[in-house]
């Protein structure tokens, strides 16, 4: 764990350069607006520890796996979630020195992540080695307006000398994945311009032919004011750039502006992308960096309005939480259906592929509750115009009539995770997707989603479901052999509680929908049924019999289910038991160690009881809680958030904290020693469900025929004075804000609202408040 990110509620701040946390620093001060992104690195060159990532969403490679390629069924490719080319280069050389922080000594320097207002600052002094000393602000960001472009200025100043200063703004595109299988390049050149003060590369990416058509221009100003100036073109392969060379003198001030775009062949047709690039970057050049600036800050407010989480007495949690949702927000906005939510971001490359079943499991509440109601549909149709493949995928591996089975990791629907264990075996993730679609009509109403979209999907992951299970003479049940559940430090186990149990209920959940859906549109249903050969009296009754005698196991004497079967043969122990510095597991043990142990990667049986909580009562959680977190290591980045929840709603107050802490800092903190491979973006949406489903005590009550109506049961721990989170549910949107002693929920909307809040029920008008005194 480290501890150099200074606490503050709306900053992420490194104060004086810690160069061997540079990585991280990159990491946790990542740029995107959903559309491009990337790592925190510096604009000059620098030659210490650094991870050049700039990336381009929906732009992939499918790099050859490494492992059981010769395995029928196997997928053939890992996609790579691609470096691309470098927009931000600006290289300064002073006569015959080059700018390099690693090279020089280094005054005053502070990186700022500002996240109230979307952009990255960074100064500093950099003494040379010939004892010039030169001020460096430099201050960027990726435009969440016009949300191809990026936007530089950076501002130096000699401070003791007159001198000749070279200027190089460049557009790299000869970029390595640092995650790649073979250590192969992924680009190819197609075409480069250059002009006065402008330059451009097309680059396209091998087998796959993405064309990605990057264009910068420079301005300059001197003492306030626009320059002209010589620029030589430079050209070398994959590369361009502009070298510029200025009188500059002692205490003056240069700028330079860079202004940047990246179009790929995704939203523009390759032959004229070049052309579009420079019409684009003519549009943003003429907006100027300081209205940019503007629009980004007025932006980011408005996202502000209805994300914002504010936390008062704490700035640690304060920070953490303003970190979590900032990244979220740079990494999808919900305005093309065609991207994800990748593990890493725009922060990384490794876990290459974009979509896990962190989206729906985790994501999508998130998005659900703070967003337009479109970007989390756009969510689900991303996975509905995925079900052919997913439907060929189960194919593969045998299963028949239109059963599909989603992959673990894609781009583009295919599957690309490279161990079998997973691939073929982890198979719960089919139960999140169709989980997601319950998820989304009972928060939004949107009953018509399931008429256009979602029972499609219900119907073929159901199908799947009724084929993966098989009848047990000897259990006189329907079992689920050979699987991995959430856990993965198990794998190939048999009847895993969290799998069978999704299995089951999305048999049950299908079955509800096709009813719902005959009666909403009798039309509609019966062209669909048609179209996909669904025959309900058979499949559905297939599906009863299935939900009845699902094998779930369970030990009576402990009163727990058990995560799979044969779990208790395992010697049980708690985490507190590994020696000292074993862990995090997964770098000091073996594999085989880890599988024979019953150390729990993440929540597995509590998973379950997350998702299914109406379905069990406090007891049954509490026994689950006492036995399994106690050997749960949480070595996935998705695990504390759900103990998390669990421990508020067992009123556990410390563990809830101590949990949040974990999943909120993670990051900023580099708990598990990986932050600088990237940063955990699915997990941060775990950190917003324990403060808002955890400590907020958030649920949505469904049932009695009622319509679904919002429940809140929230507490503030006990070290904060207040808690203020904002959801928005059906055209309202709330602010609930708690202290110690009262709840107050605040309307913001014309829309009235009647919620139970601490067990009353509510009416809450526009534009008005109403408090309830804490129980405590
Ligand atoms: C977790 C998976 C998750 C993946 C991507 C793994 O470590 O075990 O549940 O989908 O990371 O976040």
């Amino acid at each position: 764990m480290k501890n150099y990110i200074t606490q503050d509620p709306w900053n992420i701040v490194e104060e004086g350069f810690h160069r061997d946390f540079n990585e991280i620093t990159e990491s946790v001060m990542s740029l995107g607006n959903g559309r491009l992104g990337g790592r925190g690195s510096f604009e000059e060159k620098f030659t210490g520890k650094t991870l050049q990532g700039n990336y381009v969403a929906g732009v992939y490679y499918p790099d050859k796996t490494r492992v059981g390629w010769w395995k029928n069924g196997y997928p053939e490719y890992f996609a790579k979630v691609l470096n691309a080319a470098n927009w931000i280069g600006i290289d300064i050389d002073i006569e015959y020195e080059s700018l390099d922080l690693n090279q020089c000594e280094v005054r005053d320097f502070r990186r700022v992540l500002n996240m109230q207002e979307g952009y990255l600052e960074r100064s500093f002094v950099a003494v040379l080695k010939s004892g010039k000393e030169l001020q460096v602000n430099a201050k960027r960001f990726c435009s969440i307006i016009d949300d191809e472009a990026g936007a530089i200025r950076y501002a130096i100043k000699p401070l003791n000398f007159d001198a000749k200063i070279t200027i190089t703004p460049y557009i790299n595109g000869d970029i390595r994945n640092r995650d790649a299988n073979y250590d192969e390049t992924f680009w190819d050149e197609v075409r480069k311009e250059t002009g006065y003060g402008e330059a451009y590369i097309e680059l396209r990416t091998r087998k796959t032919g993405f064309h990605v058509a990057t264009g910068m221009c420079v301005e300059i100003e001197q003492d306030g004011v626009k320059v002209d100036y010589q620029s030589q073109p430079i050209k070398y392969e994959k590369y361009v750039a502009n070298r510029i060379t200025l009188d500059c003198r002692k205490g003056q001030e240069t700028v330079i502006y860079k202004y940047a775009v990246n179009l790929s062949s995704l939203n523009y047709d390759p032959d004229i992308i070049i052309k579009d690039a420079h019409q684009c970057i003519q549009r943003i050049t003429r907006k100027g960096f300081d209205k940019m600036l503007f629009e980004q800050k007025q932006a980011w407010a408005d996202k502000w309005k209805t994300n914002d989480i504010i936390i008062e007495g704490d700035i640690a949690a304060q920070q953490g939480i303003r970190f979590n949702i900032f990244q979220l927000n740079q990494t999808y906005t919900g305005e093309d259906e065609r991207l994800n939510i990748g593990p890493k971001g725009f922060t990384g490359e490794k876990y290459g592929g974009s979509t896990y079943w962190d989206t729906e499991a985790y994501c999508l509440p998130f998005y659900l509750a703070t967003a337009d109601q479109k970007v989390a549909k756009n969510l689900l149709v991303y996975r509905y115009k995925q079900l052919g493949k997913a439907i060929e995928n189960a194919q593969k591996l045998g299963f028949r009539a239109g059963a599909a089975l989603y992959p673990m990791v894609t781009m583009n629907g295919e599957e690309c995770h490279n161990e079998w264990e997973i691939t073929f075996e982890e198979i719960h993730r089919n139960g999140a997707i169709a989980y997601a679609i319950y998820d989304y009509v009972r928060y939004t109403g949107d009953e018509h989603y399931l008429v256009e979209y979602g029972l499609e999907v219900l119907i073929a992951i159901s199908r799947f479901w009724s084929q993966r299970v098989n009848w047990s003479k000897d259990k006189e049940h329907y079992v689920m052999l050979g699987v991995t559940g959430p856990n993965e430090y198990e794998n190939n186990v048999n009847n895993n509680w969290y799998t069978n149990y999704i299995a089951a209920w999305t048999l049950r959940y299908t079955s509800e929908a096709v009813a719902k859906v005959k009666a909403l549109d009798a039309d509609k249903y019966a062209e669909l049924i048609d179209r996909i050969h669904f025959r309900e009296e058979k499949e559905l009754s297939t599906a009863r019999q299935i939900i009845e005698k699902m094998y779930l196991p369970k030990d009576d004497e402990k009163g727990v289910f058990l995560q799979q079967e044969g779990f208790l043969d395992k010697d049980l122990m708690p985490v507190s038991d590994i020696p000292k510095g074993q862990r995090p597991i997964n770098q000091n043990w073996s594999w085989d160690r880890i599988l024979r142990s019953c150390f729990i990667k993440q929540a597995d049986v509590l998973q379950g009881l997350y998702f299914f909580e109406d379905e069990f009562d406090t007891d049954t959680l509490r026994r689950n809680f006492d036995f399994y977190e106690p050997m749960t290591v949480h070595e996935s980045s998705l695990s504390p958030c759900v103990h998390s929840i669990q421990a508020s709603k067992l009123g556990m107050k410390e563990k809830a904290y101590d949990m949040y802490l974990r999943t909120a800092r993670l990051d900023l903190d580099d708990y598990n020693n990986d932050t600088e491979d990237g940063c955990h973006i699915t997990s941060m949406a775990g950190t917003w469900l324990a403060v808002v489903k955890g400590f907020g005590g958030l649920r949505i009550e469904t049932g009695n025929g009622a319509d679904p109506r919002v429940v809140l049961n929230p507490y503030c721990p006990d070290n904060w004075q207040s808690l203020a989170f904002k959801i928005r549910f059906r055209g309202a949107l709330l602010q609930v804000t708690t202290t110690q002693q009262d709840v107050t929920v605040q309307n913001f909307s014309e829309n009235p609202i009647t919620i139970s809040l601490l067990g009353k029920d509510v009416t809450v008008t526009n534009q008005k408040t109403v408090s309830v005194k804490n129980k405590a």
